[in-house]
């Protein structure tokens, strides 16, 4: 088989609520940016990465893909995923402007196309063709319901709803407020109208400086959390050890990292308790199961974060036994021809071949955004 031929698209989704923020963020699209690889063979492959979609680095992520990588991989052989990955990456030029950013991101939709091609070929689903499933109940955590623009009084309802009607054990909300006082009050609030069954994580997306994580989780020790997401600046390792320390509520994060080397400066610092890989960070498929991996060999718990809003990690979290639960945040799902599915609070196991990340041609058309 052989690469014919590779279209970059971006594609600007409308998210349900239309609007929501973090402690962070603050969005109304979801971006994504990707591969189209056409092959001899007549199998198309889909890949992307994820953004919040701003159309300036869209449009360069998206010349990365067209004109730095594609020119690299044309004509090789799709299934030779590995060293295609490799060829990309040891690029003297490219890397000397981005081993991480825009230029990963780039790599990162590339590699999930050809991991869709591979599953493809062989008339699998990637999870089936990676070596098989290591679980049979994928849990979802719902992610949807917890942001901080959502008031509180909304905030407990869709909390009881999600647990009640839906059937999520599950739930994130987030925090990261200047007075952690407020994020303590949401938490409290919820935690009564749930009860002391229902998991709650929380997530201040790297926020907080370390004096104001130490005084949040003083005051939420008592609430049974789950674990604290990405409490401080994404890259500073030593004060995530320090927190570590200074808390029993475990630390997790990883969504920001772009790199295996990155995941193994905070392995070997006792920086975290759970690792969340996203493949749409960390330039794919290939460098997320070297992460999972060296998770696995510390015995340390995974929960992907869902940049891709769950197509492809729910094939990971099916097949990869660190694997405890998947993010649930379901904006994009119509976008493709075999949707993520949740009933019950747990992931239907995807079964057509390949990634679930073709495209249906209505959403290129509805969604797209000129190159
Ligand atoms: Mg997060």
């Amino acid at each position: 088989m052989k690469i014919t031929k590779i279209e970059p698209f971006i594609l600007h989704v409308p998210i349900a609520q239309k609007q929501i923020s973090d402690a962070t963020n603050s969005i109304s699209h979801w971006g994504i940016v990707g591969a189209k690889i056409s092959t001899d063979s007549g199998i198309i492959g889909y890949g992307y990465t994820a953004t919040h979609a701003e159309v300036t680095g869209d449009r360069a992520i998206a010349n990365i893909i067209s004109k730095a990588l594609a020119p690299q991989i044309i004509g090789e052989n799709p299934i030779e995923v590995n060293m295609l990955w490799h060829k990309m990456y040891n690029q003297a030029n490219l890397r000397w402007v981005g081993r991480a950013g825009i230029v990963h991101l780039a790599i990162g939709a590339i590699d999930v196309a050809l991991w869709d091609i591979r599953a493809k070929s062989t008339g699998q689903p990637l999870w089936q063709h990676l070596g098989g499933s290591t679980c049979e109940e994928l849990e979802a955590y719902n992610t949807d319901i917890g942001w901080l623009s959502n008031p509180i009084d909304s905030l407990v309802r869709q909390s009881q709803n999600a647990v009640n009607e839906e059937g999520f054990r599950r739930i994130k909300l987030k925090v990261g407020q200047k007075n952690p006082t407020a994020d303590v009050a949401r938490i409290k609030a919820v935690r009564k109208a749930i009860g002391p069954e229902i998991s709650i994580a929380v997530d201040a997306n790297g926020k907080w400086d370390l004096p104001t994580a130490i005084r949040f989780c003083k005051q939420a020790e008592d609430l049974d959390i789950f674990w604290l997401e990405e409490p401080l600046w994404y890259d500073d390792v030593e004060s995530h050890a320090r927190l570590s320390q200074a808390t029993s509520i475990p630390i997790a994060l990883g969504e920001q990292l772009y790199s295996i080397d990155a995941f193994t400066l905070f392995f070997e610092n006792n920086a975290m308790c759970f690792a969340q890989p996203d493949v749409t960070r960390l330039a794919g498929v290939s460098e997320y199961l070297r992460v999972a991996d060296a998770a696995y060999a510390r015995r340390m718990p995974v929960a992907a974060h869902v940049g891709d809003m769950g197509q492809v990690h729910v094939h990971l979290s099916f097949f990869h036994e660190m694997t405890t639960m998947l993010e649930y945040i379901p904006w994009i799902a119509h976008c493709f021809e075999e949707p993520i599915k949740v009933e019950n609070g747990l992931y239907a196991k995807p079964q057509m071949p390949g990634a679930s990340t073709t495209l249906l041609a209505s959403a290129e058309e509805e969604f797209g955004v000129a190159l």
